[in-house]
């Protein structure tokens, strides 16, 4: 197993058609990036203030980030 992100959530993204997670301020220009490149439109919203979440990336990995959704393919 890698390393989870220890950095609390800042923000709420969904991958479409996959799942739903939480990201820290550190990954998220990553996930933009790895997105951009794979041509995917992510939701990303601000977390309230009221949910308190860890980042669910991997922290080692810039592109196992992304594993977490299975179901992979091309
Ligand atoms: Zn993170």
């Amino acid at each position: 197993m890698s390393e989870q992100c220890q950095n609390p959530g800042t923000h709420k993204f969904t991958w479409p058609g996959k799942y739903e997670s939480y990201i820290c301020d550190i990954h998220l220009p990553k996930l933009r990036m790895v997105a951009n490149a794979m041509g995917v439109y992510i939701q990303i919203r601000p977390l309230p203030e009221d949910e308190q979440w860890q980042c669910q990336q991997i922290s080692d990995a810039r592109q196992s980030a992304l594993r977490q959704g299975e179901g992979g393919g091309e």
